[in-house]
């Protein structure tokens, strides 16, 4: 007999999580299948260790920096295996808070893989369970390159297992992730090479944001390397590994090679034939604004759908979802325009809208753009001068603001009232007229001419 459902959710991660607490909130008989650990990628091995390993690499700065203020700091060592137990004893206090939560807010928990019967039936350790609504957030993995030796390298996912500090280490990627893994490594000690396949980091973003990180990541000492193409990773005898990529180049040495070179949907098991949903080339499954896809009664969400691979859109669009199909709001579905994003580099970038490349390309002459590059008060007195970098994107005669780009210290902090403000529209007299907080590198972006 198998157990019946309005709502299951295909994963515990941030998008299944969310619509199955909101959808049971208005009654909804609803559960969540995981396989894994609760919480997904983000709690486990994305936003939550990897904050808490940029908050260790930031300590290491001022530790550093605190000489310039006076004081004189005596660094014995740091214990990488310290930190990580730490994190992972955070983690797992979250993994448990969420079982408590599940069952406080009414959701079934179902431990397993799930894989698909027919649209509406899911198997999960021989068990069955139907549902009249069947939401798949299975989330993504890393790939890794496809080269001899690739299973000597790790991913992301191995990154969050070092218990051990790598010394040599080379960063495969040019994404957030490549950047952030390196920063981190590097704050920390270890010696890095960031190797792009092409000659930019942070392929989509304004090149003023990328331009400056790549400047401020050399300035840190991190060895970036462009148009690199990678060829095979060897084991040699003493256990180090060895890097040979084009045109002669090898790496020799290392103790770590990380792929950051991208993530796929994980729909591996899930048996998706069954069901006669559409899977496009990359695996992604395709919705609509609503989360529909093109199966009544079968929702895709989060990673898997291929669209702003964030924890908070796959939480608002989740729960935007369950407000859809069980609190009568047959329009509610989440706005993917104007989604701010940050990334943990050293420094850190909040960025959101428009790209001035972007805006030029849709808007022509119409486009007006503020910029300012500085030296923040507080590295007056560091011998590490990182440099901030802001702008901003406004378009039309009353000069809408459509994109605010940020890199530097407390970027990352800054963005979340100016993304606000984009989403409402805001034109730049709007932030002229708001009185500047002082001393703050926050106020260049309400003073700039
Ligand atoms: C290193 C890293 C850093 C990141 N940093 C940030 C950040 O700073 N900010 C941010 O917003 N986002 C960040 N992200 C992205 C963020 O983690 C994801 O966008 C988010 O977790 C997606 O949520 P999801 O629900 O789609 O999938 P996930 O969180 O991946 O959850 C999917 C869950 O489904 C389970 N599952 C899969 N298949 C099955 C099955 N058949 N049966 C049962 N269970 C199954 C998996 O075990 C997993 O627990 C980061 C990602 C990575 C990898």
């Amino acid at each position: 007999m198998s157990k019946h459902y309005d709502l299951i959710a295909i994963g515990a991660g941030s998008g299944g999580l969310s619509v199955a607490q909101r959808a049971a909130s208005y009654g909804a008989r609803t559960a969540v299948v995981e396989k894994s650990k609760l919480g997904g990628t983000c709690v486990n091995i994305g936003c939550v260790p990897k904050k808490v390993m940029w908050f260790g690499a930031n300590i290491a700065h001022a530790l550093h920096d605190a000489e310039g203020y006076g004081f004189e700091v005596d660094v014995k060592s740091f214990d990488w295996g310290k930190l990580v137990d730490a994190r992972e004893g955070y983690i797992k206090g979250i993994n448990d808070w969420y079982v408590t939560y599940l069952d406080d807010n009414n959701v079934d928990l179902i431990r397993g893989e799930a894989s698909f019967a027919d649209a509406h039936t899911l198997e999960v350790d021989g068990e069955q369970y139907t549902a009249d609504h069947i939401v798949i957030a299975p989330g993504g993995v890393p790939t890794v390159p496809d080269i001899p030796g690739a299973e000597l390298g790790i991913t992301s996912d191995g990154f969050f297992e070092l218990t051990e500090q790598p010394k040599e280490v080379v960063v495969v990627g040019a994404g957030y992730i490549a950047v952030e893994l390196a920063g981190v490594f590097n704050a920390l000690g270890s010696n890095v090479s960031l190797l792009l396949r092409g000659q930019h980091l942070l392929k989509n973003f304004d090149t003023m944001l990328s331009d400056t990180l790549m400047d401020e990541m050399q300035a840190e000492s991190v060895n970036v390397m462009t148009n690199i193409q990678i060829e095979s990773l060897n084991k040699e005898e003493d256990g180090s590994l060895t890097l040979k990529c084009g045109s002669g180049i090898t790496r020799t040495g290392l103790d770590a090679v990380v792929w950051a070179t991208g993530r796929r949907p994980y729909i591996d098991n899930l048996n998706l034939a069954a069901t006669g949903v559409d899977v496009d080339d990359n695996g992604f499954i395709p919705c609509d604004d609503f989360q529909q896809t093109n199966v009544e009664g079968l929702y895709s969400l989060g990673d898997v759908t291929g669209r702003a691979a964030l924890t908070p859109v796959a939480i608002a669009a989740g729960r935007r979802l369950a407000d859809r199909l069980f609190n009568n709001m047959p329009e509610r579905r989440l706005d993917y325009d104007n989604i701010p994003t940050v990334v943990f580099s050293h420094p850190p970038i909040g960025t959101v809208g428009l790209s001035e490349d972007e805006a030029r390309e849709i808007h022509g002459d119409a486009v007006k753009v503020y910029s300012e590059r500085f030296t923040a008060m507080y590295n007056a007195f560091t011998e590490r001068k990182t440099k901030t970098a802001m702008k901003l994107v406004c378009v039309g005669a009353k000069e809408k603001v459509v994109g605010v780009h940020i890199i530097g210290p407390a970027a990352d902090e800054m963005l979340q009232g100016f993304a606000v403000a984009v989403k409402m529209g805001a034109n730049k007299s709007d932030l002229d007229n708001t009185v500047a907080l002082h001393p703050t590198s926050a106020e260049e972006l309400v003073t700039m001419r």
